[in-house]
């Protein structure tokens, strides 16, 4: 029985590429399998109940009609909402449909010959780009907890002659963050490139401080013409599903998105995310929840690093990745939580820059209770 569901697993990842099967297509090709807890998945499951609420409030009145009937409103209108709370200019702001197609968008227009990549990564920056583009991967060390050296890095682009390269910070699947500090010397020392793009897709998980408050970065596409910061929405704000991100970048470059297309790429639904996310009073509801599941977080990651049987890698993020025993395979590793327990965690083993290296899996921080589960669960496996 639980060979067999092993088996059907396999097939199912080996259909979903480089990304993992969504716990919806699980449930429905294995129906036996029962999962209680999605650790693969990385949002805050709090804020998700913040704009739930919302919804919940607009869902009776003619605005939530509105909101599938009409036509949303175009691009630019949307950059305006959110300008205010960027402190960017609204000519510096791209809305997507994801960050996916920002990030699809500014690989094929604006990056050259040749990208450098620090892997393990997040597949889609080699998956999407062009043919005739050079990928150039900077393999981070085990050794070094995979941290990006900032010097060495540039060393590797100077010495590779790529005109475009790629930060995603914090970096997933490892959680490891640059500072504010680090970031802006490494965009002094690469003025001269094409593009830079920084992924900060998890930096409302990160924080310099004890008062977890948040890193901005935003004004520097204001100094740097070469830089595109990338941000989701759907892991901080907890919903993927609406499809919402944006990219900051020089006004020059929002107009050549602007001018191939892209006229209405947002839904209604994640404007109106957006029209809440420009919102003070909004920000002042989220920005606790944000705070108390980054505290949550850090305690989580504390008690996984005290159990002995794992490694647990260093994160300012809202996962963690792990390293199990060399004599156990990660895919059954993450099958035994899958069927015994109902936990379902992210296998990294098909991750370029971790395959062949060990069993790596990358678990990420839910609600409170659930986090405990997760605790106890891989404690008793190696009991
Ligand atoms: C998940 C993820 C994205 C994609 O975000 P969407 O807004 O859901 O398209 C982009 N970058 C990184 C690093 C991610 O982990």
């Amino acid at each position: 029985m639980k060979e067999l569901i092993k088996e059907k697993v396999r097939a199912l990842k080996n259909e979903s590429g480089t990304h993992s099967p969504s716990i919806a297509t699980l449930l429905s090709e294995i129906p036996e399998l029962q999962i209680k807890i999605d650790a693969c998945f990385l949002s805050n499951p709090y804020a998700t109940d913040l704009f739930i609420d919302h919804l919940n409030s607009i869902l009776p009145t003619q605005k939530f009609r509105e909101i599938l009937e009409y036509y949303p409103p175009q691009n630019y209108d949307i950059s305006r909402k959110v300008s205010r709370i960027l402190n960017v200019n609204e000519k510096n702001i791209f809305i997507g449909n994801g960050a996916i197609e920002i990030i699809q968008a500014c690989i094929h227009r604006f990056a050259g010959k040749s990208i450098a990549l620090p892997i393990p990564t997040f597949s889609s920056y080699y998956e999407y780009a062009m043919e005739d583009c050079d990928v150039k991967f900077f393999e981070l060390s085990e050794e070094n907890d995979f941290e990006l050296n900032i010097l060495s890095y540039t060393n590797f682009i100077k010495e590779n002659k790529v005109d475009s390269v790629i930060i995603i910070n914090p970096n997933n699947p490892v959680g490891n963050y640059l500072s504010k500090k680090e970031i802006c010397s490494f965009l002094e020392a690469n003025q001269h490139l094409q593009l830079i793009i920084l992924d900060e897709s998890f930096v409302h998980f990160a924080y310099e401080d004890d008062s977890f408050d948040l890193v901005e970065n935003n004004n520097l596409v204001d100094t740097y013409q070469n830089l595109v910061i990338v941000k989701s929405m759907s892991k901080d704000f907890g919903i993927a599903g609406i499809r919402a991100g944006y990219g900051l970048m020089s006004e020059e470059r929002v107009k050549t998105l602007l001018h191939n297309g892209y006229l209405w790429n947002i839904s209604g639904l994640a404007d109106y995310f957006f029209t809440l996310y420009g919102d003070k009073e909004f920000q002042k509801q989220y920005e606790p929840l944000r705070k108390k599941y980054i505290e949550e977080s850090t305690v989580f990651f504390q008690s996984l690093a005290q159990i002995d049987s794992i490694k647990v890698f260093p994160s300012k993020s809202n996962f963690v990745l792990i390293k199990i025993p060399e004599h156990i395979s990660s895919f059954d590793f993450c099958m035994d939580l899958l069927i015994d327990k109902g936990i379902y965690l992210r296998d990294c083993n098909d991750k370029i820059g971790l395959t062949g290296k060990g069993g790596f899996i990358r678990v990420a921080s839910r609600s409170l209770e659930e986090n405990k589960q997760i605790v106890e669960a891989i404690t008793s496996y190696f009991k």
